[in-house]
């Protein structure tokens, strides 16, 4: 038989190399080379960090003050991740490129189908991947090209930082198995990996290896999957659609509780103004919304709307939230937490308008100019009057910034 048929078609995993460093010196180069470490929750913790700060001892998710004792030196920036976004999506622009089939997987993972050009090899096309990433967008990343996807990824997390790696033969890859411990897979944790240990199953290739009814038996259907995977069948395929979010939510916790209705009223505002952002960052108008209030004493109040017709006007949806409020609202009881959630996303292009709402030009020129002055000047530099009872969460730059607010999946 010709050769080209029995060529393995082949999936790659390319991973961007502690992506919030990264995209932090791409708008900074004097961060290159340093020890960096990026901070989220209020600037309490280290949610990614650098080669350099890596070398130094410092772990994702520790505490600012126990980081800046093992690395004095450091360079500690809070997280933004509207530019992380921004560049994420710059990388799947280049993918888009140079693969036919991208799947968006996390904010910076993507797994593609790897065609090489007639005359390349998998091995040069990884290679290219990885150069024409960082030579357009400076950024570094790591891609490995396998026989399914969880060999690809394994590959790229073994070739970690910038390198590139296509594993096709069995020898190579067994050999790479064999070196890794089933937990680096990702999908078992150490849980799963105790079940496998009574039955001699420590290494990628002792699982591949394995009985596969026995794999089902300790590790159902999931590790059933990973045990196709590993011998090379990709038990998924790459879904190039990035599926649209089924809801967005804003909201957390209202620093200091609060029983004041007209401070409650604003949070709610508060609130609202992000979730537009959101709504307009994702092109999407919801047709339901809830609002949930959690107060001190455990107890907690709801209130849902399902709108007549999707929208994404503030003073629509704040009509239409009024009556939620009162609904979750518990006179004399301590309110510590709020969540607003847009469910029943629809494409903001296709909605359709309603008979019973005629359009008014200027409720639609007055967001426009609301969100033009505030891309340019300031997140919020114009916000709604009803948020005057927060002045003090205002003054406090800490709060222009989100928490808990990563699109996509989190990445480290
Ligand atoms: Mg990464």
């Amino acid at each position: 038989m010709d050769r080209m048929y029995t060529r393995p078609r082949a999936i790659g995993h390319l991973d961007a190399d502690c992506f919030y460093v990264s995209a932090e010196r791409v708008r900074d180069p004097f961060l290159k080379g340093k020890p960096v470490g990026v901070l989220g929750n209020q600037g309490a913790c280290v949610i990614a960090k650098s080669y350099e700060m890596k070398a130094a001892g410092v772990k994702t998710g520790e505490p600012i003050w126990e980081a800046v004792q093992k690395c004095p030196e450091g360079i500690y920036i809070k997280r933004d991740f509207h530019w992380y976004e921004a560049l994420s999506k710059s990388m799947l622009e280049v993918m888009r490129r140079l693969s036919g089939h991208v799947e968006y997987y996390s904010i910076d993972e993507f797994f593609f189908v790897a065609e090489p050009r007639p005359g390349q090899s998998f091995q040069d096309l990884a290679v290219s991947m990885r150069d024409t990433i960082f030579k357009e967008l400076d950024i570094p990343v790591t891609v490995g090209i396998a026989r399914s996807r969880t060999l690809a990824k394994l590959i790229s997390d073994s070739a970690k930082p910038f390198g590139a790696s296509a594993v096709l033969d069995k020898e190579h890859e067994e050999g790479l198995l064999a070196s890794l411990p089933v937990t680096e897979i990702s999908g078992v944790a150490k849980r799963r990996a105790k079940r496998l240990l009574p039955w001699g199953i420590a290494s990628c290739l002792d699982l591949a290896r394995s009985d596969r009814a026995l794999v089902r038996k300790l590790l159902t259907s999931t590790g059933e999957a990973l045990w196709w995977e590993l011998n090379g069948e990709p038990s998924g395929a790459i879904h190039a659609e990035r599926p649209r979010h089924k809801a967005l939510s804003r909201g957390g916790s209202l620093g200091e509780s609060t029983s004041d209705p007209h401070r409650l009223h604003a949070w709610l505002v508060r609130n609202l103004e992000r979730l537009i952002e959101e709504l307009h960052y994702h092109k999407v108008m919801p047709g339901k919304l809830t609002l949930w209030v959690g107060y001190r004493d455990g107890g907690s109040g709801e209130g849902q709307v399902r709108l007549a017709v999707p929208t994404d006007r503030f003073d629509l949806l704040l009509e239409a939230l009024r009556p939620c409020l009162r609904q979750a609202w518990r006179r004399g009881h301590l309110a510590s937490r709020m969540h607003l959630v847009a469910e029943d996303l629809a494409d903001r292009g296709s909605a359709q308008i309603s008979l019973f709402e005629p359009p008014s030009p200027r409720a639609e020129a007055l967001a426009e100019l609301k969100t033009r002055i505030n891309q340019r000047i300031g997140r919020f530099a114009v916000r709604s009057g009803a948020t005057l009872p927060l002045a003090d969460i205002y003054t406090d730059d800490a709060n222009s910034y989100d928490i808990c607010d990563v699109r996509g999946k989190i990445c480290f």
